[in-house]
């Protein structure tokens, strides 16, 4: 069937709206008609990337209407709603044992551009394959053709367009902390970074009941916004010394912290502020080739501790986690429309600007 992308034809382009060639639903997949994508960083750093094999069609938080169901697919049938996440396999032991966000088969899944395993392309252009099913998705498009299990049916009350990042950077944000840290009620936090990802941790934070929460970023709007979702002080690193100012807040050091910016840099500062007994969580994505460097003897003697998280975190499915996440939603504590801008699909470029430079929090691309 002929469906709209936004095409990148090379590296860093601007995207272009064309009709692309989509392939009929294989067994187990869902076709699903986008009402509205969220865009994330990560669409942005694979953008950057100059290997790809071009023209490709990136987008990872969809959420639209099942239009068509392959072969054995029982979870979804046309006209159900669904937000869509990263794609799992099902079967390697982290898929097994409940947390598919780190599944074995995870760069084979979301990262090989949708070519089947006869080596044809489920997108084409022209005749000539596009680079798609990006994480799973690619839903920069008027349809996705995703994975039955990287949908998620959703009641039709919902608001598609208010929902929509909850696929990735409401999740990832909501999952570092609920999920992974599991931070004690009473306890102090800090989150570096105010953008999508920071601000879900934020809150989620404030649902888990830590006392002291922490906001650092250098943009003002942003750490304003930070205080409206429940942070209890803000650290504006443009101005201050924010390791200094942190020890004073929380009395010697953080419980917990949460870097949400994806700078080696401030992973360091994330290590450093940790006090007795402390937890940092690295959720910023740094790129391929960043190190960071923290002091071994420091941390020893801390009793300290160092992970890592992606989408839902561990020990949970993106399945139940994003149905948690509705319910919080509904319940006003997880008001993720306070992120959001909206753009017609015809703007993408100006929600990847607007993105860049940090003026919209979370971009949402609106497809009717
Ligand atoms: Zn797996
Ligand atoms: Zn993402």
């Amino acid at each position: 069937m002929k469906i709209h992308a936004a095409l990148a034809h090379a590296s860093n382009s601007q995207f272009s709206i064309e009709e692309i060639d989509l392939a009929e639903p294989g067994p187990g997949d869902v076709l699903v008609r986008v009402v509205a994508t969220g865009l994330c960083h990560t669409d942005l750093t694979v953008l950057a990337n100059p290997a790809l094999p071009w023209p490709a069609v990136f987008g990872h938080e969809g959420a639209g209407i099942v239009e068509k169901v392959g072969a054995g697919v029982s979870k979804v049938v046309p006209g159900d709603h669904v937000l869509m996440s990263t794609a799992s396999c099902g079967k390697c032991p982290k898929c097994l044992s409940g947390s598919p966000s780190y599944c074995s088969n995870f760069r084979a899944m979301n990262m090989s551009g949708g070519r089947c395993a006869d080596g044809s392309c489920t997108h084409t252009h022209n005749g000539k394959p596009v680079f798609a099913r990006f994480l799973g998705q690619s839903s920069f498009a008027s349809h996705v053709l995703a994975g039955e299990r990287s949908v998620i049916k959703v009641a039709q009350d919902l608001p598609l367009e208010t929902l929509a990042p909850l696929g990735c950077g409401i999740q990832t944000g909501a999952g570092a902390i609920l999920n992974t840290l599991r931070p004690r009620p009473g306890s102090s936090l800090v989150v570096f970074g105010a953008g999508g990802v920071g601000l879900s941790a934020l809150m989620a934070a404030k649902i888990s009941g830590c006392s002291k929460l922490i906001v650092v970023d250098k943009v003002a709007s942003r750490l304003e916004l930070a205080l409206e979702l429940g942070a209890t002080h803000v650290v504006n690193a443009a101005e201050s010394d924010v390791p200094a100012a942190i020890r004073e807040i929380t009395g010697g050091g953080a419980d917990y912290s949460v870097e949400a910016v994806g700078a080696p840099k401030v992973m360091e500062q994330a290590i450093d502020v940790l006090g007795q007994g402390g937890t940092a969580v690295l959720v910023g994505m740094a790129g391929a080739e960043a190190s960071v460097s923290f002091n071994p003897i420091v941390l020893q003697n801390k009793g300290a501790t160092i992970k890592g998280s992606i989408m839902a975190g561990e020990n949970s499915l993106p399945e139940l986690f994003i149905g948690q996440l509705i319910d919080y939603w509904r319940q006003g504590r997880l008001p993720v429309e306070k992120l959001l801008r909206y753009y017609d699909f015809k703007d993408i470029n100006q929600a990847v600007h607007d993105a860049h430079d940090g003026s919209a929090i979370k971009p949402v691309i609106r497809m009717l």
